[in-house]
C-alpha cells in the first residue's frame, strides 16, 4: 500500500516543480516578465516597480527592439469583472489615447492577456508634484509659475477638446528627467457633449473636490479650475486650503468656502490668482484660457528647472 501511496506524492512534486518554473516567468501577481503587445508585435521587458493606485500596478517596461523605456500600467482582470469597472477603464482608456501634448503623460498602446490589462504610457521618472511637495513644503513663487503655466497650457488644450479631468492633484502632475509636468491618471476625466453640458454624477472621490461636485448640483469645466486653485494655495503655502482632519470636515469647510490666506506670504499677484478660482460659484472663476494670460505669469519664470528642486530650493542667480 506504501508503493500506491506513493504515486500521487511524486505526481504532485513534478508538478511543484513545474509550477515553480512558471514563477521565473511570472511574478506573484502573475505579471509576466516579457510582456507581449499583440497588436503591434512589440516585446517588452517588465523591469522596476514605479507604485501602484486603486486597481493599477505600475511598472519600468523596455522595448527589446529599441531600448526605448515606458511606464506599463497593469490592471488584474480579476478587478475589472463588474461591467461598471469595464466601462470606468474603456472610458479612461478611450479619453486618453484621443490627447497629444507636450504637458500631458504621452498614450501608446493598449492591450490585454488572459490575466491582466496593459496600458503603456510615457515614463515620468522624477515622480510627481506630490513627492516635491513632501520634502520642500513650499516652492518658491518662479517654480510655482514655471509648473503652474506647464498644467494651464494642458488644462487649456483639455478643455478645448472638451474633456475635464475631474482629480487634478498633486500626485497626478506626473515630472519627467527634464522636470517637465506631464498631466496623468484619466480615471475620473469625462467628456463633455457640448458646451452647455452639465455632469451630475462623478463616480470617484477627487482629492481637491469642488462645491458644486459636493452638493451635486451639475458640474463643468470649472471644477478644474477649482482643482488648480487648490494646487497653487498648497504649493505656495504648503498645506491645502480646506485641511481637516477628517473628509467631512473638509467637505463643510468646502462648502463655506472657508478658507484663509496667510497675509504677506504671498504676491499679491498669487494671492488674487488663489481667491479667483476658488470662488464658490462656479460661473465666477476664470477659465483656463484666461488663466493663461494673467498676471500672475508676469513675474520671473525660469525656462528650466534643475533635478536637485525635488529636494531643495533652488538659488536664482
Ligand atoms: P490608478 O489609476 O490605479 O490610481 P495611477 O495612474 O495613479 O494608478 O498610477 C499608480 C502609480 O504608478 C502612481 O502613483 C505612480 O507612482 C506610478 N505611475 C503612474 N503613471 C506613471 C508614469 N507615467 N510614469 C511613472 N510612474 C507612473
Amino acid at each position: 500500500s506504501k508503493k500506491r501511496m506513493n504515486v500521487p506524492v511524486h505526481d504532485r512534486s513534478l508538478n511543484s516543480q513545474l509550477k515553480s518554473k512558471m514563477d521565473l516567468t511570472k511574478d506573484e501577481f502573475n505579471i509576466p516578465n516579457v510582456i507581449l503587445d499583440p497588436r503591434t508585435r512589440t516585446q517588452y521587458i517588465k523591469g522596476k516597480f514605479l507604485g501602484k493606485g486603486g486597481f493599477a500596478r505600475c511598472y519600468e517596461l523596455t522595448d527589446v527592439q529599441t531600448g526605448q523605456v515606458f511606464a506599463g500600467k497593469v490592471v488584474p482582470k480579476s478587478l475589472l469583472i463588474k461591467p461598471h469597472q469595464r466601462e470606468k477603464m474603456q472610458q479612461e482608456v478611450s479619453i486618453h489615447q484621443s490627447l497629444r501634448h507636450k504637458h500631458i503623460v504621452q498614450f501608446y498602446s493598449y492591450f490585454e492577456d488572459e490575466n491582466n490589462v496593459y496600458i503603456v504610457l510615457e515614463l515620468c521618472r522624477r515622480r510627481s508634484l506630490m513627492e516635491l511637495h513632501r520634502r520642500r513644503k513650499t516652492v518658491t513663487e518662479p517654480e510655482t509659475r514655471y509648473f503652474v503655466k506647464q498644467i494651464v497650457d494642458a488644462c487649456a488644450y483639455l478643455h478645448e477638446k472638451r474633456i475635464i479631468h475631474r482629480d487634478l492633484k498633486l500626485g497626478n502632475l506626473f515630472l519627467n528627467d527634464q522636470m517637465e509636468i506631464k498631466i496623468g491618471d484619466f480615471g475620473l476625466a469625462t467628456r463633455m457633449e457640448n458646451d452647455n453640458d452639465r455632469k451630475r454624477t462623478l463616480c470617484g472621490t477627487p482629492n481637491y473636490i469642488a462645491p458644486e461636485v459636493i452638493n451635486k448640483k451639475g458640474h463643468g469645466y470649472e471644477v478644474d479650475i477649482w482643482s488648480l486653485g487648490c494646487v497653487l494655495f498648497t504649493l505656495l503655502l504648503g498645506k491645502p486650503p480646506f485641511e481637516t482632519a477628517t473628509l467631512k470636515d473638509t467637505y463643510s469647510k468646502i462648502r463655506k468656502n472657508e478658507y484663509k490666506i496667510p497675509e504677506n506670504h504671498i504676491s499679491p499677484e498669487s494671492y488674487s490668482l488663489i481667491q479667483r478660482c476658488l470662488k464658490h460659484e462656479p460661473c465666477e472663476r476664470p477659465t483656463m484660457r484666461q488663466i493663461v494670460n494673467d498676471p500672475f505669469f508676469s513675474g520671473f519664470t525660469p525656462a528650466t528647472l534643475p533635478t536637485s528642486v525635488c529636494t531643495v530650493a533652488p538659488r536664482f542667480a
